[in-house]
C-alpha cells in the first residue's frame, strides 16, 4: 500500500512538473512568435487606414454603393486578424492535464498551419500537404497543436538558409493508427544528434534562439494522448513522424 501510495505521488509530481514545461515552452514560443504577428496585424492595420480613408472620400462625394464594395475588404481583414487572435487565446491558456476530447488531427494540422502562416508566406516555403479528413483521434486539441508547432518551426528554422523549402504533411490510416509525418528540406538532424533530439534542453540553436524544450514538450504529450514521436533523416532533410490510436468509435458507421 506504502509503495502504492509512493507512485501515485510520484506521478502525480510528474504531472505537475510536466504541465510547468508545458507552460514555459508555450510562454517561450509565444515571446517569439510576437515579432511575426506584430507584422501580421501590423501590415492589415495600416491597409484598412488607408481603405477607411478611400470609403471616406467616396461618402463625401455621395458614393454609396461604392463605399459598400470598399467595405467588403475592410470586413475580410477583420475577420483574419479575428481568428488569428482567437487561436492565441487558446494557446496561451493552461488546459488541464489528461484531457482526451474527440477531435479531427487533419484539423490541428489546418489550425497550426495557419498561425504559421505569416512565416510560411515571408520565407516562401512550397508547403505539399497529403491529409486524409476526417482523422478521429482522443485527446486535447491545444496540447497536439502546439506539437505541431514545434515541428513546423523546427522544419522552418532548419530550412532558414535553403534557397528552396519545401515542407511535406501527410496524414494517413496505418491498421489502427494514424500516420502524421513532417518532412522538411533543412539537411537533417546530425546522426550524433539523433538520440538526443527529445532530451529535454538539448538545442544545436544559438543562446537565446533554441530552450531545447519543444520536442520533449512535444514527446511528453503524444504519449500522454497514447501515441507515439519520433524522429529520423531522409535524403536531404529530417522526418517526424508521429502515431496516434485511430479513435475507432468515431469513425464507426453506426
Ligand atoms: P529548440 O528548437 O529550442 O532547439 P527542440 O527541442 O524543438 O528545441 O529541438 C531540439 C533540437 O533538435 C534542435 O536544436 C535541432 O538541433 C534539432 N532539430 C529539431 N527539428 C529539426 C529539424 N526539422 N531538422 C534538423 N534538426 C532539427
Amino acid at each position: 500500500e506504502e509503495l502504492e501510495q509512493l507512485v501515485e505521488e510520484r506521478t502525480r509530481d510528474l504531472r505537475t512538473a510536466q504541465d510547468g514545461l508545458v507552460q514555459s515552452a508555450k510562454l517561450a514560443a509565444l515571446g517569439q512568435m510576437s515579432a511575426a504577428l506584430a507584422h501580421e496585424i501590423n501590415q492589415p492595420l495600416t491597409a484598412q487606414r488607408m481603405q477607411l480613408a478611400t470609403l471616406r472620400l467616396l461618402l463625401d462625394h455621395g458614393r454609396v454603393d461604392d463605399a459598400y464594395k470598399a467595405l467588403k475588404p475592410v470586413d475580410d481583414m477583420l475577420t483574419r486578424m479575428a481568428a488569428l487572435t482567437g487561436h492565441l487565446k487558446t494557446f496561451a491558456r493552461k488546459s488541464p492535464s489528461g484531457l482526451r476530447e474527440r477531435l479531427d488531427l487533419a484539423a490541428v494540422v489546418d489550425q497550426s498551419l495557419q498561425l504559421l502562416d505569416a512565416r510560411l508566406r515571408d520565407e516562401q516555403v512550397s508547403t505539399v500537404l497529403h491529409l486524409t479528413r476526417p482523422a478521429w483521434v482522443r485527446g486535447d486539441a491545444i496540447r497536439l497543436e502546439q506539437v505541431l508547432i514545434n515541428l513546423l518551426r523546427n522544419a522552418l528554422d532548419a530550412m532558414q538558409d535553403k534557397p528552396c523549402k519545401r515542407l511535406e504533411i501527410r496524414l494517413e490510416a496505418d491498421e489502427q493508427l494514424w500516420r502524421l509525418t513532417v518532412t522538411d528540406n533543412g539537411g537533417g538532424i546530425a546522426e550524433e544528434h539523433l538520440p538526443n533530439v527529445f532530451d529535454p534542453f538539448f538545442t544545436t540553436k544559438p543562446v537565446g534562439d533554441g530552450l531545447g524544450l519543444g520536442l520533449a514538450v512535444s514527446f511528453a504529450i503524444v504519449h500522454e494522448s497514447g501515441g507515439r514521436l519520433s524522429a529520423d533523416n531522409h535524403v536531404n532533410g529530417a522526418v517526424f513522424t508521429v502515431t496516434l490510436p485511430i479513435d475507432l468509435e468515431a469513425h464507426s458507421p453506426c
